[in-house]
Order: structure tokens, then sequence, then C-alpha cells
């Protein structure tokens, strides 16, 4: 029998209600009105993918934008896409058959994520998302403090953020993960630690802490960035949260992300790992047979690609073998673990150490990467420059 590769599949929802100062991500506020055309569009593009009979989803990832701007009616009707059975749509159900579709084999334990933002949740929907199959919530609540939430444009308030994560728990969620930002401007350290005490009160299962990046060039970044931390500042909050977290029992297991055991994003770790994933939606990126490629970003260049049964790239890339490579350690060394160097060279039939002795030598001497039980992994001064360790190997 034909061995199934497996891949991860990222769904992309690109629409907000109002776009946040800082945002820098694929969204668009103001075009609500395109979403019937797009989860059209989506679904047919999902329908065109699950004709490859030798895919199989090990996670699904449903990103944004703000996803929980549709309704809970919609999310299921697009993870019945997937499922090859689309409940309460006879039509659509047999049109999926008529064109042949071999269905995705999606496995059973599946983790079935859903980014969210407060204030587009309540209770129904929560439940209506529960019993769509979505397993693990990513609750975008950023900062917990009412101030701060408004100097980088979010719409909601703190009580938003507990209401959404306390009805959660009431909806039997049972894997949440929190997103919180540090390096906002004005934050003080004292701040920072009164969001990382408030959100540890409420004992999520995960945390993705991310320091605030700005492009200057644009107008409101350059006016976010003016009373900015200072970088010590910032790194002084980064090493607060990773003492902070792992002395109250969460792993820190990627740059920056934390678990309760068991509990490590499934999904992300594909990426990390430079493993096989497939992106559907405007703007989503696939990586599938050493090729990267993406959708049209804006919403409406993709429905009108879909609507008329084109797919072309916007934007795609061969790897070389070097490149891939230099990709799976710069993603690799994004674990706190490091990379498994054995297998590493098992996997890319090389030796890691051979090929890359020079910055290896020198970037242990410099205290940033060291090897240890047989993993290349970045130092506690290494995770305060990844960015900067990731360019030797590209
Ligand atoms: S909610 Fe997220 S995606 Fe939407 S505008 Fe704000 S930061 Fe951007």
């Amino acid at each position: 029998m034909r061995t199934r590769r497996q891949v991860g599949l990222y769904l992309h929802i690109p629409f907000c209600r109002s776009k946040c100062h800082y945002c820098d991500f694929n969204s668009y506020s103001n075009q609500g009105d395109l979403i019937p055309a797009y989860l059209k569009t989506l679904k047919r593009e999902i329908e065109r993918y699950s004709r490859d009979a030798s895919l199989r989803v090990k996670t699904i990832y449903i990103g944004g934008g703000t996803p929980t701007v549709l309704s809970g009616g919609d999310v299921a009707d697009v993870l019945n896409t997937i499922r090859g059975c689309q409940a309460g749509s006879a039509r659509q159900a047999g049109s999926a058959r008529q064109a042949g579709s071999a269905r995705y084999e999606i496995g059973k334990e599946a983790e079935i994520t859903i980014e969210a933002n407060p204030g587009t949740l309540d209770e129904f929907k929560l439940m209506e998302l529960k019993a769509a199959g979505i397993n693990r919530l990513s609750l975008g609540l950023q900062a917990m403090d009412d101030f701060l939430l408004s100097r980088i444009g979010r719409r909601h308030q703190v009580k938003d953020g507990l209401n959404a994560y306390y009805s959660a728990r009431q909806a039997g969620f049972d894997n949440i993960n929190c997103d919180l930002l540090f390096g906002l401007p004005a934050q003080k350290l004292s701040d920072w630690e009164r969001s990382l005490t408030t959100v540890l009160d409420l004992e999520p299962e995960h945390l993705s802490l991310y320091c605030l990046t700005l492009d200057p060039g644009k107008q409101w970044n350059a006016r976010l960035a003016k009373d900015r931390p200072t970088e010590e500042k910032e790194l002084a909050m980064y090493d607060l949260a990773i003492d902070y977290l792992t002395e109250n029992g969460y792993e820190h297991y990627e740059i920056s992300n934390f678990a309760r055991p068991g509990y490590r994003s499934i999904h992300n770790r594909i990426y990390w790992q430079n493993e096989e994933y497939l992106g559907l939606g405007a703007g989503a990126w696939s990586y599938l047979d050493g090729r990267r490629y993406s959708n049209p970003s804006h919403p409406k260049a993709y429905i009108e690609n879909g609507t008329k049964g084109e797919w072309p790239a916007a934007d795609e890339e061969s790897l070389s073998t070097r490149r891939t490579i230099g990709e799976a350690i710069m993603l690799g060394l994004r674990l706190v673990e490091g990379i498994k160097v054995a297998e590493f060279n098992n996997r890319f039939k090389i030796k890691l150490g051979n090929m890359f002795s020079f910055p290896i030598r020198r970037l242990e001497r410099d205290g940033l990467l060291e090897i240890n039980n047989g993993h290349l992994r970045l130092t506690r001064r290494g995770l305060h420059l990844a960015d900067t360790v990731a360019l030797e190997f590209i």
C-alpha cells in the first residue's frame, strides 16, 4: 500500500474587524462582504487538493487575520469540506463526489487549532467551534493592560480577553494558547510582569510570547517606535518570562513558545522541523516537494482566480539542497532542544559538523551555540541573538 505523506494544513482567513496599528500580517478590515465568496473559493481549493490521494493531514491550523470573524457554522462547513462529508449541504457533498474527490485522510487525534480574538467570541460560537472539531484555541490576548491594548490599536479590553478565556473553558476547550506581546510602547518591566502573572493565573496550557516588531517606514509603526523600550529592556522582559514561566511548570521549548508538559504545538513543530505543509487561502504558503509557493495575497485576487478555476502561484521558489539544509538549521535552532545531529545527518546525508565546522566553532567560541548530548542548540545568550546566528547558516 502506498504510504501517504504527512502534511500540516494551514487555512488563512484574512479578515479583521479593524487593523491594529502594528499589524504586518496579510489581513484586511472593511472587506467583510467578500467573506461568502472567499469561503466558496477556499472550499474549492480544499477540494482541488483533496484529489491528491497522497496527503495525510496531520494537523489543521486556521489562522489569520481573525478567523473568528466567521460564524461557528462557517468554520464547521470548512472543516466538513476537508473531511469530504460537508454536513448540511448535500449538493456540495455530491459535487465533491462527482469531481472524484479522494478525501483527505485526517488522523483521529489530529490537532485542529483556530486563532481567536476576544471580542469576536461568545459562548454559543465557542460551543459551535468545539462541536465542529476544533480542539485547540489560540487566543490573542496580547496584553493585560487596557492602556497598552489601546496604544497598539487592539479593539478589545482586558475584560473581553478574560471573558473569552472563561467562556472557552466553559465550552470545553482544554487546550488553550494565549498570545502575549512585549516591547510595547511605554511598557515597563513591571507592566510586563503583571501581564504574565495575570495570564498565568488563568492556567493556559500554552503561551506564545512575541516581541513587537515594527517597520519604521510605516506611518503607525513609526509613531509606535518612538517610545518603545530599549533593546536591553526588551531582553530583560524576555528573560523575565523565561525564568518566571519555567519556574511555574512551563517548558520553554521554542524561542517564543512555552507549554505545560504534553501541550507543545504539533502544527508549529512541522514548520520548525522543516516538514511539508499545505497552505490554502489568500497569501498562504505551501511547501511540498522542495518547492515553496504562495497564493495571491489579496482576497479579491484569490477569489477571482479560484472562480475561474485557476490557481497560479503568486510567488514560488524551488529550494536547492544547500538552501534546504540552511533553512532546516535556522528553523531547528528555534527549538530549545536544538537539532538532533545524528537524525539531521541521516535526513540530509551530510555531516553537519563538517559542512558547517567554521560557523559552528565560531558561534561556540562566542557562547551562542553549544553541542550537548548530540544536539546542536542555542545557548541562553544565543536565544537573544537567534536571527544573527541563523544568518551564519543561510
Ligand atoms: S487582529 Fe491580528 S491580523 Fe488582525 S489586524 Fe490585528 S494584528 Fe493584524
